[in-house]
């Protein structure tokens, strides 16, 4: 919770502290590079020390010092301008929302979540997911689509990542300062909100806290208060933390809570949003209170939350949902089965595939399917393999014709794309381009950039990122007590490669011919450097050892320099990467890469995608755009996928990437490789918006599920 320092602004003309304060509890800063660049200024050190926490920051002056260092730094009217910006952008209805938004305007969307990527200032998110759904409520916002959004706050959030000198993953958990956070207790009657969940034995309570996104708030459900046993203060504290029985409960306060603090609220939902399997237990509690409040029956309850709600699914793996016994099934829901008036095998028949299975877990990503009528997959190709997963739960349908559709993911663009490239933008297309970027309008325009000046701006980010990490891995280094300075060089050709360490993404692809990796490696005339980051999941051990693999290439004098892995990557790390490298690797098995996201950063930037066709590139790639690895065939046999995979990449590097980024023309600039950059920006940076995507949702998920009508649930884009 952040209180103010006491100043003396009086209420009419408020003091530039004050101005800043407002400004930063609410995250509309964060996506402002202009408002991230004042806070900046206040104090360059300091900024960078504190995490980018501008919270944190105000705190470390008295009105008094603010308003000499604003004066100083001629800060005063950038304060005003980021102020007045702010209010303007609170109190106006976009014209889009005015347009489409119909019947959401009375009742709006509550999309829930187990993580929110927003900022790295607010550690409670740990990857894709996250980082999705923190796009997905930015975009919200910017469209002025009614939503409420709904997640749990972790005091500890995820690990941060660090290395020891053999290379080795180790996780330390960093309690959060509330007090930092641009957060505040929600009130009910003049006291804190906090809800109660029952379990067969002892009940669990969540206080409330709200955050302001733009124009989206965001309630998240903290355990951590005296009434709770101590275990269950704890149920909040970590991102993925625990065993089974701790996940079932945080999944019943996102999800219960979530619902019951909304209806304390006030807050009446038209749609009910489930990013994931994890939230589907709202589901329960929105049919109970309708029972309850309207007296109908049970199976008249479903029909209507099934029709309200909206379900996404993310995982084209069967082991990657989430699945609990009956016995903790048991536990946790029995109160509310008897409240629905109907019996345990009745329960657990909406979470089994099979009902008469007595076997069978629960399984939320069934619940969720059951519960919605509006269900989607992430890509177009996840949406065909969803439907093959999920078609014994439609058993009298052909399989394409299984009610999943696809709305594929996109990213919020302002976050994710360079000040330097919005301004060269600003200056070629038409002025208010940004409003309409979701649409290929704007990027018509594209060709009429002078590319000496796209490249130039490239370049510029590139040095950028490179010093960067010379710092981190410097900072690294000195944290494993040795002495360790790099020499990137600037106008290599830069690869980066930056994800979670799941073993199925193959982080070390590259390296299963070592002896054409060593040819790449050693050439001095076309010289390639890679970039790593990224996070195995503290239990993966497999994860863990390819970190180690290439971490410990630093040790190799063919690699030293030139295979570089940045700790603890988080969103702070994945922007600059994805800024300043010049070609973004993904090499997954496919069809395993749900969409993926991040190459959607990069290609905003005019980094070119060399990817698997999997995911979101299996159906953005056109042969001009970028690069393809393999055919866009999958594998049955993994050992043979990976070593098709890995000759069809070593192929595409030597003979695509490496040949046409060191093609220079008589100017000295690779106009074969601008060009591509274009054609990608031209042919993706729209579609792959999130705003797109959330325009998407309101048209074809959330509108229908609204209104009450029967749509066609199996869409297309
Ligand atoms: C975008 C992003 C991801 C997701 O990237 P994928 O392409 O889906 O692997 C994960 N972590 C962070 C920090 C990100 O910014």
């Amino acid at each position: 919770m952040s209180t103010m320092p006491q100043t003396n602004g009086s209420a009419l003309s408020k003091t530039l502290y004050e101005k800043c304060w407002e400004l930063a509890h609410n995250l509309w800063w964060c996506w402002h590079p202009d408002v991230v660049a004042m806070f900046r200024d206040l104090s360059p050190e300091r900024w960078r020390q504190l995490d980018h926490n501008p919270i944190a920051l105000l705190r470390e002056f008295t009105p008094e010092t603010l308003e000499a260092r604003a004066n100083e730094m001629v800060l005063e009217s950038r304060i005003n301008y980021a102020y007045r910006r702010l209010n303007q952008y609170l109190t106006t209805r976009p014209q889009w929302a005015a347009q489409n938004v119909g019947v959401l305007g009375s009742k709006p969307v509550a999309y829930f979540s187990l993580e929110f990527g927003i900022h790295e200032s607010v550690p409670i998110y740990s990857g894709g997911l996250g980082i999705l759904a923190g796009d997905h409520i930015k975009s919200a916002s910017g469209l002025g689509t009614p939503l409420v959004a709904v997640g749990l706050f972790y005091d500890q959030g995820y690990f941060k990542q660090h290395l020891n000198s053999e290379g080795w993953q180790e996780e330390e958990y960093l309690r959060t300062n509330i007090d930092n956070l641009p957060m505040k207790p929600v009130m009910k009657d003049g006291e804190r909100l906090i809800v109660k969940i029952e379990t067969e034995h002892e009940a669990i309570y969540a206080r409330v806290w709200q955050m302001e996104v733009g124009r989206v708030t965001l309630y998240l459900m903290d355990c951590d208060l005296p009434e709770n046993n101590e275990s269950d203060r704890c149920l909040t504290s970590r991102l993925y933390g625990g065993d089974n029985r701790m996940r079932i409960r945080q999944e019943m306060v996102v999800g219960i809570g979530g619902v019951r603090a909304l209806h304390a609220l006030g807050i009446h939902p038209g749609v009910f949003h489930l990013n994931e399997g994890h939230c589907a237990f709202a589901t329960l509690e929105v049919v109970r209170s309708r029972m309850e409040e309207d007296g109908i029956s049970f199976d008249e309850a479903v029909r209507q939350v099934a029709q309200a709600t909206c379900f996404t699914t993310h995982t084209p793996v069967p082991a990657g949902h989430d699945r609990f016994s009956p016995e903790l099934v048991g536990e946790h829901l029995s109160p509310l089965q008897r409240q629905l008036g109907i019996d345990f095998h009745q329960l657990m028949a909406m979470g089994r595939v099979n009902v008469h299975d007595q076997n069978e877990s629960f399984c939320m990503t069934v619940l969720g399917l059951k519960l919605s009528r509006h269900a989607n997959a992430v890509s177009c190709l996840h949406g065909i393999v969803s439907r093959r997963m999920w078609s014994s739960l439609w058993p009298t349908r052909p399989e394409n014709e299984v009610p999943i559709g696809h709305i594929t993911n996109g990213v919020h663009v302002q976050s994710w794309m360079a000040w330097q490239m919005q301004t060269l933008f600003d200056r070629y297309f038409d002025p208010n381009w940004m409003d309409s970027h979701w649409t290929a309008e704007p990027w018509k325009d594209i060709q009429k950039i002078d590319p000496a000046e796209l490249w130039e701006t490239h370049v510029s980010l590139k040095s950028l990122m490179m010093e960067f990490v010379q710092r981190r891995v410097e900072r690294q280094a000195k944290r494993r007590g040795e002495k360790e300075t790099i020499y990137l060089d600037p106008n290599a050709l830069t690869i980066g490669f930056a994800r979670r360490f799941a073993t199925y993404k193959r982080a070390t692809l590259l390296m299963r011919d070592w002896e054409r990796l060593l040819k790449i490696m050693d050439s001095t005339d076309r010289p390639v450097q890679f970039i790593f980051a990224g996070k195995a999941h503290p239990a993966d051990k497999p994860g863990k050892e390819f970190i180690q693999r290439i971490a410990n290439l630093r040790k190799d004098p063919h690699f030293a320099n030139k295979f570089v892995f940045v700790e603890d990557y988080d969103i702070n790390v994945a922007r600059h990467l994805v800024q300043g490298v010049d070609v973004w690797l993904n090499n997954p098995r496919r069809p395993l890469e749900a969409s993926g996201t991040s190459g959607q950063k990069a290609l905003l930037n005019g980094v070119l995608n060399c990817s698997v066709l999997d995911g979101w590139w299996a159906e953005a790639y056109d042969g001009t755009n970028g690069f393809a690895i393999g055919t866009g065939t999958s594998h049955v046999n993994d050992e043979i996928g990976d070593d098709r995979d890995a000759k069809s990449l070593m192929s595409v590097l030597e003979n695509e990437v490496i040949p046409l980024y060191y093609h220079r023309d008589s100017d000295g600039l690779p106009h074969l490789w601008i060009q591509r950059m274009m054609n990608s920006l031209c042919t993706m940076a729209w579609r792959f918006s999130a705003q797109r995507m959330v325009a998407d949702y309101v048209l074809h998920s959330y509108l229908p599920a609204a209104g009450g009508v029967t749509c066609d649930m199996n869409f297309r884009q």
